[in-house]
């Protein structure tokens, strides 16, 4: 008997080199743009004020705000939601890496809300109005924000990394042009198409996964397999590029059906305390360590995906772990340490509590228990 699932994906999706230039004809969720950005590459590299000129041949005027920051916090949210209030816009574009496109997420909820959007993230508040239509058009292939409905807050003052969202965060359009990929430095092709990577195999793992999401899960995780180290070693491989971006946003409808584990919430600690800790950087530094811990407790599915990595022969669920170890050196980021980020190995303890207190439904999701006292030994095995 297949198992019971609910299939809901709203998101009108554009995929392809070039297709940025949809913006043209498409017909767009309102009358004048609040764009979010990080202000410096897509700045530089000229998408913004190419958008800015497809917008503006339709006669939609744009105002722009660019400081988004790596792990974008809420007084940027609020502050983005009050110029949204002041200059009358009705939608947002949100263009960079899944940073800038959350932030865009989160503002279109603000705009509309009253008081400090940390008290519908973390508070538990309702929301009252329906955010405003957003356009997501991520330059960067790993976090598949551009097809789920989810996104992810600091708040800086109380070192709390929050995963938000629910069906009204789902994108109005997603524009995912692996043109504007082309650029991005070989390590954060790497890091990225690892958070990629782990969207998948944590959707695939969840207590909630199903059969679409499996399908979609073991999908990308081939996807990742086979072209990452290729994008990682050579940037101008379209074939490699447009390949991990698929894999990114196939990822993403996977965290829209199923949805993440443990492992996330243990890195949304690490980078909410030390938040020069690039993301998916966090997750490949525990993810050996993490992975070994369940793999025994899940064997199958761990064998399945194992061979969805190219371990095409696999048998044992360890397996998993040696390919993914393997893929972490072949794209050269096997050796980061927690260390390199002045990550200490008695951060354990209060990480732990942190993944605990913050991350909700990631940690229900676990198949398998995965204790507070496991997160420690997984961080401190993790150590270097
Ligand atoms: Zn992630």
């Amino acid at each position: 008997m297949p198992a019971k699932f609910s299939y809901y994906m709203p998101t009108k999706l554009f995929f392809g080199k070039g297709s940025l230039n949809r913006l043209k004809k498409i017909k767009l969720p309102g009358t004048k743009a609040f764009l979010v950005t990080g202000g410096s590459s897509t700045t530089r590299l000229g998408y913004v004020d190419r958008v800015v000129a497809l917008l503006k041949e339709k006669g939609v005027e744009t105002v722009i705000f660019n400081k988004v920051l790596p792990n974008p916090n809420h007084a940027h949210v609020n502050e983005g939601a009050q110029i949204i209030r002041q200059e009358g816009c009705d939608f947002l574009i949100g263009i960079g890496g899944g940073s800038s496109v959350d932030s865009a997420k989160a503002m279109a909820m603000a705009a509309v809300n009253p008081g400090d959007c940390w008290q519908y993230i973390f508070g538990g508040e309702k929301i009252k109005n329906k955010p405003l239509p957003v356009i997501a058009i991520p330059t960067t292939a790993g976090t598949g924000t551009e097809a789920d409905p989810w996104t992810v807050i600091t708040n800086e003052q109380t070192n709390e990394k929050i995963g938000f969202g629910g069906d009204l965060f789902y994108p109005a359009i997603s524009i995912v042009d692996c043109e504007l990929m082309m650029s991005v430095p070989p390590f954060l092709t790497a890091c990225q198409g690892f958070d990629a990577l782990f969207h998948a195999v944590e959707g695939y793992i969840a207590k909630i996964a199903s059969p679409i999401s499996d399908m979609f899960a073991l999908k990308s995780i081939q996807l990742i397999g086979e072209n990452l180290a290729r994008a990682v070693e050579n940037g101008d491989d379209e074939e490699a590029r447009g390949n991990v971006a698929m894999a990114s946003t196939i990822s993403g409808i996977v965290e829209s059906l199923s949805c993440c584990t443990s492992e996330h919430a243990m890195e949304h600690a690490m980078s909410a305390f030390y938040p020069k800790l690039t993301h998916g950087a966090g997750l490949i530094i525990i993810s050996a360590a993490y992975h070994s811990h369940l793999a025994k407790a899940l064997p199958q599915r761990y064998i399945d995906m194992a061979k969805a990595l190219g371990k095409k022969d696999a048998q044992d669920p360890m397996d998993f772990v040696q390919a993914l170890v393997q893929l972490q050196k072949d794209c050269g980021v096997e050796q980061l340490k927690m260390s390199d980020y002045g990550i200490k190995k008695e951060d354990a303890a209060r990480f732990a509590d942190n993944a605990y207190e913050t991350g909700g439904s990631m940690i229900s999701a676990d198949r398998a228990p995965v204790t507070k006292e496991d997160m420690i030994r997984i961080y401190e095995a993790s150590f270097r």
